[in-house]
């Protein structure tokens, strides 16, 4: 059977936005995202994160960094809500970066699709149904050109910046609904459910 997916941005998003966060002990959850998270379990959501990590290219953190990162978000969010995050993808790719092999114009660097068509890929996943939550236009972009049937851009992070960013520059084609935080987008999409 096909299941909707909820795509969530980690940075930002799901945890505090710190710029090139490296280490476990930096992790912070935002307001609200364990709580959040398990109502998307509770609601049938597959919940992916899709996560550009452009520090390992650049050189800022080891691969292995993040993923002690996102075992440290799973022991927070499971510790305080019994939440459950189904999968998380990160790109650690940057054309501009200085570390091979990962200096390359990659296909998974969102706006670019490639973490939503392994997730494809790998999840029977009901893509007509399925949310995109970020806090910047790229992931805007990335989840209308997946064909979510909503995109979420939070307030939290990068998101102030990024409305600024979209009221002054022209993004005709870009379509997604505002929210402060996570809890608010969970607490949006059940009640239209
Ligand atoms: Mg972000
Ligand atoms: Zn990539």
């Amino acid at each position: 059977m096909k299941r909707k997916a909820c795509f969530l941005d980690r940075d930002g998003v799901v945890i505090v936005d710190k710029d090139y966060l490296a280490h476990p002990h930096e992790v912070v959850l935002t307001p609200n995202a364990a709580q959040s998270i398990k109502k998307l379990n509770d609601a049938n959501y597959l919940v992916i994160i899709v996560s550009n990590q452009s520090g390992v290219a650049r050189g800022y953190f080891p691969e292995d960094a993040i993923n002690d990162v996102h075992e440290r978000i799973r022991f927070l969010i499971d510790d305080e809500a019994k939440a459950v995050i189904d999968k998380f993808y990160y790109c650690p790719h940057h054309s501009k970066g200085a570390v091979a092999p990962y200096n390359i114009d990659c296909e998974c660097r969102k706006p670019k699709l490639g973490m939503f068509q392994q997730a494809a890929q790998d999840f029977n996943l009901d893509i007509e149904n399925s949310i995109m939550v970020g806090d910047k236009l790229s992931d805007i972009q990335a989840g209308n050109d997946f064909g979510c049937i909503k995109s979420f851009l939070v307030k939290t992070g990068h998101g102030l910046e990024s409305l600024a960013d979209y009221s002054t520059k022209k993004y005709p084609q870009l379509k997604f609904n505002v929210a402060g935080d996570l809890s608010e987008v969970v607490d949006q999409i059940l009640r239209n459910k």
